[in-house]
């Protein structure tokens, strides 16, 4: 063939981080067949479904098996009880988030990736550790990528710098951070807002992991004053009801929200009704079920398990005088390897003295270097075995 590619896509590094990892488990295993491996690397959920959200997708199957029930095509948008149950979310943490500003979608993942077609070729500015999902797909559009600094100095929550002179940009946020846990303040959070309206750029924040959040800290970006005029909220049923597998989110494009007189609302709906087709009837079912009554409290269980697993982590670390970021407001803990080990090198220690798995901190930006994630997604069991190890670091 001789056609052109979108050869931008070269410029996106090859990721050998979870194959190296798998790698290196499987050496271990095949030299050590009678030890066991405690994962604690994975970032997906792992208890199942919630019965009381399982019997409304149940339902939900039923009423496609009849004539007079039976479901095609939902709206691109979103079915409205899923949209306004979203809306009563938002309203439950305090802000005003109107049903018609939701898009429901397939998951955080995909609107993340998506976002920037509707975007021009602007300068992207992104946290460094975070969710490598931002920067390649803006790399894949051959957009110039600068870096906010995460370090122990800041606790991996980088603040903005001096606004004066800075070109409208587009900017990520990640709070509560995959892969340091940690949680913009209010405090913190008005910063970039103040600092994203007067540059005149627009704020992306990722919100995957807000029903962690136990602190008085934003559950959302429309907590801080002038963000509907600056930011678009994209957020995840994933991690809140367990719907990795079952795929359902949701992004936010404020009514207010516009650039040269356009509304990015006008992009959004125009972009996903191009190119999307919406989410099932089954699963939308499923996710407004998880919302309210019976489901939101069993949900709210699965975040306490979650949660548990992570404070044991966490009180251990404290008591070693490890640094680590996460643990209280966040499935992840993100701890500075001992003795200035380097990432790799702690996660060959961790596994070959303890058959313990996690994710050296590199894999997630070049400031991740010396830093390791642990996540509680694993269960009770193994995260106190794994605490008996950590306790003799
Ligand atoms: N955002 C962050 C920060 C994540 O860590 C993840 C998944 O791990 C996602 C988004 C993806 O969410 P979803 O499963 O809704 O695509």
């Amino acid at each position: 063939m001789n056609i052109k590619l979108n050869n931008h896509f070269l410029d996106v590094k090859e990721t050998y981080l979870f194959s190296d990892i798998a790698k290196r488990v499987k050496a271990f295993q095949a030299a050590n067949p009678d030890r066991e491996i405690i994962r604690m690397g994975i970032g997906d959920v792992t208890l199942p479904l919630p019965q009381s959200i399982v019997a409304a997708m149940e339902e939900a199957v039923r009423e496609m098996a009849s004539k007079d029930t039976f479901h095609g095509y939902p709206p691109e948008y979103g079915y409205d009880f899923l949209r306004d149950a979203i809306s009563a979310h938002y309203k439950d943490l305090g802000v005003d988030v109107p049903s018609g500003s939701i898009y429901v979608s397939d998951g955080a993942k995909s609107d993340l990736g998506n976002l920037p077609d509707i975007l021009g070729d602007n300068p992207i500015l992104i946290p460094d550790p975070v969710y490598p999902v931002y920067v390649d797909s803006n790399l894949m559009n051959g957009r110039k990528i600068s870096f906010a600094a995460g370090n122990q100095e800041n606790g991996f929550l980088p603040l903005p710098p001096s606004a004066e002179g800075v070109e409208p940009s587009i900017i990520y946020l990640c709070s509560p951070n995959n892969p340091t846990g940690a949680v913009y303040s209010r405090e913190g959070l008005t910063a970039w807002v103040d600092f994203a309206i007067k540059t005149g750029s627009l704020i992306i924040f990722d919100a995957a992991y807000e029903a962690f959040i136990t602190e008085d800290k934003p559950h959302t970006i429309y907590e801080i004053p002038g963000a509907d005029t600056c930011a678009v909220e994209v957020s995840s049923f994933s991690k809140f009801a367990g719907f990795t597998g079952v795929r359902c989110g949701w992004t936010v494009v404020p009514d207010a929200l516009e650039s040269n007189g356009i509304k990015l609302s006008k992009f959004w709906a125009r972009r996903q009704a191009t190119k999307f087709n919406g989410v099932s009837y089954v699963t939308q079912k499923g996710a407004a079920a998880s919302l309210s009554g019976q489901g939101l409290e069993d949900c709210k269980a699965n975040i306490a398990y979650y949660k548990r697993n992570a404070a044991l982590m966490a009180d251990v670390f404290s008591s070693k005088g490890i640094y680590y970021t996460g643990g209280v407001n966040s499935p992840y803990i993100w701890l500075k390897c001992p003795d200035n080990m380097g990432s790799w090198e702690f996660f060959d220690s961790l596994l070959n003295r303890f058959g313990v798995v996690g994710t050296p901190g590199e894999g997630f930006g070049a400031n991740g270097a010396g830093y390791f994630r642990l996540t509680a997604f694993g269960s009770y069991e193994n995260t106190i075995k794994a605490c008996e190890f950590f306790k003799t670091l």
